[in-house]
């Protein structure tokens, strides 16, 4: 496909709202008391009151009052299930149809940036420094609100560039990487470092953090994409790489023509989507279970349906079958579901000598993503394979705090979760330095017996070699 084509295909699904919408939509708002709306969102943005200030045509204002609450409000407005979150909420959803909460976010935060508006001051400097490893939506989000209280961070990325899933795993459709790269730029523009290209566990110590440190936080979300165990994997496409290649360079991605995508995540509907819109004639979500247990979103899964993508399920893939070495279909048996298994989803139990044969000449496999590998590295207490921490974010290291993803041991991960936890985490290290500052300052004090007033955290406390607490 040419590249202007591929780009189209997958081009920003929803245009922006024009002003006229955005007026229209924001008047309808009933500025609710208490607005259930709000209490919906994970990180709690005060919509009626953006949505008021996008009524009175204060739209810097309206950004933000997103941006006290969400730095990554741009990223959010695009990505958020608002489905199941702020619109699911919101009063008129009864009767009429919900306030396009999201869109209106995307509105005021489009206005922002087109017009250079910074991300709010930050406070004078602290002398306490943080390292951040992973620049996805958990660790930009705690950099940001860490920076924003006079903090040195600096983000060591492994990536060549930073963003996370936002940059290389959200499907274009949702989030174009420009949209992402932009509110990174936006992060870096109040002092944080980003160096990328830096892999923690690689050419990165926990003995250097440990030196020129004073706090470390893990927001490494999660691994690639896990072994599936059936006969002639080696031909099957990386789920997480083919979307990759529809956002770095969609033109250059080979799709069949009858494409099967094995799995019933979010992940797998972004596949699958990829390849009917870049020309694959048929494709076919496989899944072992039924319709009920799919872990993707609902008006994901009817979107797909709508995109002409069919679905196949109780079909539990056995081998890849090729001729000549090309891919020319994958064998499945038939799956009873059983009884409930660790997962609380119906076990399902593969029927002896159903097999069957679904004809394709690419199969992609998208699975979900193997536990953060970090945990293992840094010998981490783990919870069902993700990093445990406590409601301070901390983990069993000292000093060593874990956000986003690489921690979401239950409930769906998403990336206004991954920010939440950001913000969280970057409160609760603020509030541990300010206690160390203090600490300091006292023991400073009694060894001199001169009194000192006392201050903010004012840094540098602890004795170079060891400095993470
Ligand atoms: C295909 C797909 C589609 C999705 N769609 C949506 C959606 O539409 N809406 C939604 O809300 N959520 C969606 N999600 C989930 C969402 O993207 C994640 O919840 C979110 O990105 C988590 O943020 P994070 O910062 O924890 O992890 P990530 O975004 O994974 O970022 C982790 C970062 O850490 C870096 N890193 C890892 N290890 C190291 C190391 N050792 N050293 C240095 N750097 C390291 C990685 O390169 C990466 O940049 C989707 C996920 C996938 C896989
Ligand atoms: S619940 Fe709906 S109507 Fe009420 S404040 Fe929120 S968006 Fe406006």
């Amino acid at each position: 496909m040419e590249r202007n084509d591929a780009g189209k295909a997958l081009a920003e699904q929803l245009p922006p709202l024009t002003p006229h919408e955005a007026t229209v939509e924001a008047d309808r708002c009933l500025y609710c008391y208490d607005a259930p709306c709000t209490h919906a969102c994970p990180t709690h943005i005060d919509i009626p009151r953006f949505i008021k200030k996008i009524a009175t045509g204060n739209l810097s204002g309206s950004a933000r009052t997103i941006l006290s609450s969400n730095l990554l409000g741009a990223t959010c407005a695009r990505v958020c299930p608002v489905q199941e979150l702020c619109e699911g909420a919101c009063v008129l959803g009864a009767e009429h149809k919900p306030i396009s909460i999201g869109r209106l976010q995307r509105y005021a935060m489009d206005y922002l940036w087109r017009h250079n508006g910074n991300l709010p001051a930050t406070a004078a400097p602290t002398g306490f420094s943080i390292a951040v490893i992973g620049a996805g939506p958990a660790g930009l989000s705690c950099a940001g609100e860490l920076a924003k209280r006079g903090h040195a961070v600096t983000i060591f990325e492994k990536r060549a560039l930073p963003g996370g899933l936002s940059t290389y795993g959200i499907i274009a459709l949702r989030e174009p990487m420009e949209v992402a790269l932009e509110e990174t730029r936006r992060i870096e523009g109040l002092g944080v470092r980003i160096e990328t290209g830096v892999e923690f566990g690689k050419n990165l110590s926990l003995a250097a953090l440990q030196k020129d440190f004073d706090a470390a936080v893990l927001g490494v979300g999660l691994g690639g994409t896990p072994r599936l165990g059936i006969d002639g994997e080696e031909s099957a496409v990386d789920g997480l790489a083919y979307i990759e290649a529809s956002k770095t360079d969609a033109s250059s991605l080979k799709v069949g023509r009858s494409v099967i995508v094995i799995g019933a995540g979010n992940t797998a509907i972004d596949c699958a989507t990829i390849a009917k819109r870049l020309g694959a004639a048929r494709v076919t979500v496989v899944y072992r279970r039924s319709e009920r247990e799919m872990t993707c979103y609902r008006h994901e899964y009817d979107f797909a349906r709508s995109e002409g993508i069919e679905f196949r399920f109780l079909a539990q893939p056995a081998r890849i079958l090729r001729a000549n070495g090309l891919v020319t279909g994958l064998e499945c048996l038939r799956v009873q579901l059983g009884a409930p298994d660790a997962s609380g989803r119906p076990a399902p139990a593969p029927v002896a000598g159903s097999e069957f044969v679904l004809e394709a000449d690419q199969i992609v496999k998208a699975v979900g993503q193997e536990k953060p590998a970090v945990a293992a590295l840094l010998g981490l207490e783990t919870r069902k394979g993700f990093i445990a921490v406590d409601s301070d974010f901390k983990t069993s290291l000292d000093g060593v705090y874990a956000i986003g993803d690489c921690i979401r041991s239950t409930g769906a991960a998403s990336t206004v979760m991954a920010v939440e936890d950001g913000k969280l985490a970057a409160e609760a290290i603020h509030e541990q330095l300010a206690q160390r500052a203090q600490r300091s300052a006292l023991g400073a004090r009694a060894a001199s017996r001169q009194p000192r007033p006392d201050g903010a955290p004012t840094g540098r406390s602890s004795p170079a070699g060891g400095r993470l607490a």
